[in-house]
């Protein structure tokens, strides 16, 4: 993993009265999992796609590891990050592994290597390659979808994942099962991931450190769940 930085981050949307997101001073650590948490419309998503270089701060820096990202090509940032929405985002006509493989494809890496990466990553999330391999994502369940799209986020072998409601569209016994594997992932490769979620328990389950975003987006609290939850 590597850790991100943000230094006084504001962001103001276009023709709004005021902030979305306002001074943000925060250090992620490399290798954690940090949860951002907060009520709907806080600035949780705007943060994360600050970080992802979709969208650019009105003021202030963003750091991954040593590296200044704040005027830099969002496309140079996709080796350094992977991404994860909500709705999976996979192409729904192309197969798991051309969906697994698409970012090494642009990187140029060669056919065997991408095929052994995809066999390594869908081990790694819990989908047998010899059932899935060939599937499109349209005939597959969300909660299998989802898995994919965590295999393709970390295709190229980014330090930092970022994930935007990655289990609010899947049922519930799902959803703790893509927790726990996100849990065991984490564990094998030592990633810094950064989840978005409006879901508190979800928050202190999977984050060594939360933020509870409020109104505004500002910073409420930001420390362990064990400090978090003893307020
Ligand atoms: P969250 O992810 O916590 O639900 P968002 O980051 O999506 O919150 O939104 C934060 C605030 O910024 C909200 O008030 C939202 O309406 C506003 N907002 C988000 N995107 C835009 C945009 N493109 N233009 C103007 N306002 C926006
Ligand atoms: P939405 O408008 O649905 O929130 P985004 O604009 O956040 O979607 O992202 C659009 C698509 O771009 C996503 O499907 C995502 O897979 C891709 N994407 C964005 N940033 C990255 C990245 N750093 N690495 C890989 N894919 C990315």
């Amino acid at each position: 993993g590597a850790s991100i930085r943000l230094d006084g981050v504001v962001k103001q949307y276009k023709g709004t009265a005021k902030p979305a997101v306002q001074k943000i001073d925060l250090d992620i650590e490399a290798g954690h999992i940090v949860a951002f948490v907060g009520p709907s419309g806080c600035g949780k998503t705007t943060t994360l796609k600050m970080i992802n270089r979709l969208i650019e701060p009105t003021e202030g820096r963003i750091f991954i590891g040593d590296r200044d990202v704040t005027g830099e090509d969002p496309d140079k940032l996709r080796q350094s990050i992977g991404y994860v929405i909500q709705s999976g985002g996979l192409f729904p006509h192309w197969s798991v592994s051309k969906n697994i493989g698409a970012i090494p494809r642009v990187l140029g890496w060669d056919k065997a290597r991408i095929a052994e990466r995809t066999e390594y990553l869908l081990d790694l999330v819990g989908l047998d390659a010899d059932t899935f391999r060939d599937r499109l994502p349209k005939d597959m369940s969300g909660g299998q979808q989802q898995r994919v799209g965590v295999a393709r986020a970390l295709a190229a072998d980014p330090p930092v994942l970022l994930m935007d409601e990655p289990f609010g569209a899947v049922d519930p016994i799902t959803r703790v099962r893509l927790q726990d594997s996100l849990i065991a992932i984490q564990h094998e490769l030592a990633k810094t991931i950064v989840i978005v979620t409006h879901d508190f328990e979800e928050a202190t389950k999977l984050g060594d450190k939360v933020l509870i975003l409020s109104e505004g987006g500002k910073i409420e609290q930001y420390g362990t769940p064990e400090e978090i939850l003893a307020k």
